[in-house]
């Protein structure tokens, strides 16, 4: 068959390993799964109200346009309704302007160390990937993308807070690098963790779409509202860019289900807030395990924390996995010494720290 050629260099999405598969191998009662950044906390207790009264109609497609959640979420963002795009997850929104976009004799900037499917479906469209070396802190190397980009390049992906490492890139500081970015590519803000922020001075970047028409910003349910499941991510822009996102995306992306109930999800706000709060408490926890044992740790705004570990991290995952805590190897994510923890619920993150307290001692 006749294949992509790059496709021989590329590999399917790796999972972490699942709760299931786990505690069969390792023989475990009880699995703690802190590798995916999901929401310890689950969902908004409407949710499961919700679906208990309910039920979408099965046999009649979604609704395209997504009226409902479109209409909550242009009022939540102050922003119009045809400014939304909705994927199936932001995952979809990712390929989507890929798909849109990037081709053989275009390039696409990204840092180094960031979320893997910008490259991934950078590489199935045949576009050169320029990729910027994180600043030792952590920091996406604005400065850098701004040498590197030149007339050729369709895509910009700025991950803010950046997964995995959990920095925050000052609104300023990307303002600053809106301003003298190339007008002709389109500037991404995946601000999938956004909702974590606890920092005051982040502005809400949603206001400046009006402001750059070349800027899209993707937002999630998949993590602070605590619905992976569902699939619901999308990207807030002008209509311009919506409408010609919009040709390649496949129609009906998004179940009925999942629209409806991430309309309920995004109505709590307590809920959200709860999520936060506890995440912002448990945060701190990890900073000072981290300066206790004097492990390096980057400075996370987000549900996880990337964290030295003395030794190989694959085997690190290995001791953790065998006391019941999966957490993603560095190893795959192009910071070997590293793991990638989700940050749980108190208890969840108690028991981590006595399971990593082994790999100290071994
Ligand atoms: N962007 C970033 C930075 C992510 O970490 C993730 C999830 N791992 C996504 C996008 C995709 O999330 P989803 O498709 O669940 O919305």
């Amino acid at each position: 068959m006749k294949w992509k050629p790059i496709l021989r260099t590329m590999k399917p999405y790796t999972p972490g390993r699942s709760l299931e598969d786990v505690k069969h191998t390792y023989g475990l009662q009880e699995v703690n799964k802190l590798a995916s950044n999901e929401n310890p906390y689950g969902s908004s207790p409407k949710v499961a109200e919700y679906l208990r009264s309910k039920a979408a109609q099965f046999e009649i497609y979604p609704d395209v346009y997504t009226a409902g959640l479109r209409g909550k979420l242009a009022e939540f963002h102050q922003v119009e309704s045809n400014e939304i795009l909705f994927g199936n997850g932001s995952d979809e929104i990712v390929t989507i302007i890929s798909r849109a976009l990037l081709q053989p004799g275009t390039n696409t900037v990204m840092a180094s160390i960031t979320f893997p499917q910008y490259a991934h479906n950078a590489k199935i469209e045949g576009a050169e990937i320029r990729e910027v070396a994180m600043l030792e802190n952590g920091d996406h190397d604005l400065e850098g993308f701004l040498k590197v980009a030149d007339e050729e390049t369709a895509v910009i992906w700025i991950c803010n807070p950046n997964n995995p490492t959990g920095n925050l890139l000052s609104s300023t500081a990307v303002k600053k690098f809106l301003d003298r970015a190339p007008k002709t590519a389109l500037i991404v803000l995946d601000e999938a963790y956004f909702e974590f922020v606890t920092d005051s001075s982040q502005e809400d970047a949603m206001k400046w779409i009006h402001d750059y028409d070349n800027l899209i910003i993707l937002r999630t349910f998949s993590k602070a509202y605590g619905l992976a499941s569902f699939r619901i991510g999308y990207g807030v822009t002008n209509a311009d860019v919506v409408s010609e996102l919009n040709k390649v995306r496949n129609p009906f992306n998004n179940s009925s289900l999942a629209l409806a109930v991430a309309e309920v999800a995004l109505e709590d706000q307590e809920f959200l807030q709860h999520c936060v709060t506890h995440n912002e408490e448990e945060r701190k926890r990890y900073a000072d395990y981290a300066k206790q044992h004097s492990l390096a740790i980057y400075p996370s705004a987000t549900n996880f924390v990337l964290i030295a570990v003395p030794g190989d991290a694959d085997e690190a995952c290995e001791v953790l996995l065998q006391n019941g805590y999966i957490v993603r190897s560095g190893n795959l994510l192009g910071v070997p010494g590293f793991v990638r923890v989700t940050i749980g619920t108190h208890e969840q993150n108690t028991g981590l720290f006595k399971a990593f307290d082994q790999l100290l001692t071994n």
